[in-house]
């Protein structure tokens, strides 16, 4: 039992080495209001001058540091956050609603992308170039930004900073990280494991408190050398006018509104286990969520049948209940999200076939809205719930012409069995990431993931080798070695 006075966590800023602040504000569970899971201090303008100024003395040394030294750290953090792995996804469950698999499935993904980065610090090379001029060669150094800032959405608390994070610090950067203020816990949990595993005091800061109070004073730092930024279009954009206004690097990956395009060879019930599985999984709560879903005429009306089974499968509960398919959803805002897009789906002439009604506490059932046209509101915004909304188009070519006809592009997939028709959709569709008979959700840690228009800065790619892009910089060495 826990005691809905006392929180279990006490979160603060970490700064220098030290945590530092006093919390005042609750974070509960959303599948349990009387479980306190956190009280949290939220920042102001001295903290993120302290935080940046830590990292600006930390970082000389660190970067100093051989690489290989540096992804030692990183490997052993990954260790100590194994032996830990139990307890920290029961935290996230906790603050963020998932269930208990989909929570561990997240602490392993951190564990393996410290692992990964440690790994690539100890490759950090350049490349060895000839020259024009005859007894020359050229070399090049990655070399480290600086500070960098990090700032993350509460969809996915620790993989997130564990990926934008690691490469950063592999990189010889410091850092300062402001988690989402729904989710800090994660955040201390991955903090604390480099800490252990000896990460230098100053090299990362973790500054807690809304984005809309103490964003600015962080991306508009001139001391920042760059912000890498996972959150909505409106808050992206609005970094993105304040960082590039003083010219520093910004890398910013933001919502989607992913279509999954079901052709009529697709086998319906498989395509409707696709769907759920990317629609309804994570309690929707997944920027590569499958929330339109495209059929052509033939397979529509068993597709639709197959995937109100499916709907049926994740009934929403308590994340660390035995069974749990589907947690809450993350907030009272949130939910309030869900409800008025299912309601304004219905008022534009969608049927919502299940979902509709509202259950007990803050949890929102699977929802199917067929009838749904292309410029109805569900067809075109992000709700960021499990809401999947059925379209029709004639043939390949119109599903995809519908497929781009939004201002997101990040993640897309098609279930078929014509292998034609799928490398057309994947060369055709305009999305970062593209799935063939798989969940839109769902990524590799080794492989580039971002995604284009609305969705992404598409400058830099985040995950993978590629990922170091942007946490370096470019110099090139010319060495005469003859007169
Ligand atoms: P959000 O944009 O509200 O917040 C994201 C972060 O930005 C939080 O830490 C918040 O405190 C901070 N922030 C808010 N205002 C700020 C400001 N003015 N300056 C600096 N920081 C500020 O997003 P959210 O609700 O936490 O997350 C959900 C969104 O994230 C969805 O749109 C989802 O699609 C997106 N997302 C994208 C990806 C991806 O890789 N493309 C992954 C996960 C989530």
């Amino acid at each position: 039992m826990t005691d809905p006075q006392t929180p279990t966590h006490e979160i603060r800023h970490f700064i220098a080495g030290e945590w530092t602040g006093t919390p005042t504000r609750e974070r509960r569970n959303p599948a349990r209001p009387d479980d306190l899971v956190a009280v949290i201090a939220d920042g102001d303008a001295k903290t993120v001058d302290a935080a940046v100024r830590a990292a600006e003395e930390a970082q000389p040394a660190w970067a100093a540091l051989p690489a290989p030294a540096r992804g030692t750290v990183l490997l052993d953090a990954a260790e100590i956050l194994r032996s830990r792995a139990e307890r920290a996804a029961r935290d996230l469950v906790r603050e963020e609603g998932k269930t208990l698999a989909e929570a561990r499935g997240e602490v392993r993904r951190a564990i393996d992308v410290l692992r990964f980065y440690g790994g690539e610090a100890w490759r950090l090379g350049g490349d060895h170039l000839p020259s024009s001029v005859p007894g020359t060669f050229v070399y090049t150094r990655r070399e480290p930004l600086g500070v960098v800032a990090v700032i993350t959405p509460w969809n996915f608390p620790i993989a997130i900073p564990a990926w934008k994070t690691a490469p950063a610090l592999a990189a010889g950067n410091a850092v300062v990280l402001k988690p989402a203020e729904l989710t800090p816990v994660s955040v201390k949990h991955l903090a604390d494991c480099l800490t252990e595993a000896g990460l230098p005091a100053g090299v990362l800061n973790v500054v807690n408190g809304p984005g809309s109070e103490i964003g600015d004073d962080l991306t508009g730092d001139p001391r920042v050398a760059a912000v890498s930024f996972t959150g909505s279009v409106a808050v992206g954009r609005h970094i993105h006018s304040v960082v590039s206004a003083r010219h520093a690097r910004v890398q910013l990956e933001m919502g989607g509104k992913n279509p999954l395009v079901v052709l009529d060879d697709a086998d319906p019930a498989t395509a409707a286990r696709i769907a759920a599985a990317g629609g309804f999984g994570l309690t929707g709560q997944a920027c590569t969520a499958s929330s339109r879903v495209i059929t052509t005429p033939g397979v529509h009306d068993a597709f639709v049948a197959a995937l109100l089974k499916e709907a049926d499968r994740y009934r929403p509960g308590d994340g660390l209940a035995e069974g749990t398919v589907m947690g809450p959803v993350v907030s009272e805002p949130q939910l309030a999200t869900d409800r008025r897009y299912l309601d304004l789906a219905a008022q534009e002439g969608g049927q919502v076939l299940c979902g509709g009604a509202r259950p007990e506490g803050l949890y929102q059932a699977p929802a199917v809205v067929t009838g749904v046209h292309p410029e109805h509101t569900i067809a075109r915004e992000e709700i960021f719930g499990p809401v999947i909304g059925v379209l029709t188009a004639d043939d390949l070519d119109s599903a995809i012409d519908l497929a781009n006809d939004v201002p997101f592009g990040l993640a897309a997939g098609i279930v078929t069995r014509d292998l034609g028709a799928a490398h057309r959709f994947a060369a055709r569709v305009q999305a970062g990431v593209v799935k063939i008979n798989r969940p839109t959700t769902g990524l590799d840690l080794n492989v580039p993931f971002g995604g284009v228009k609305d969705s992404s800065t598409n400058t830099y790619r985040e995950q993978g080798s590629t990922a170091l892009d942007f946490y370096t910089w470019t110099k090139s060495v010319y060495v005469g070695f003859e007169d």
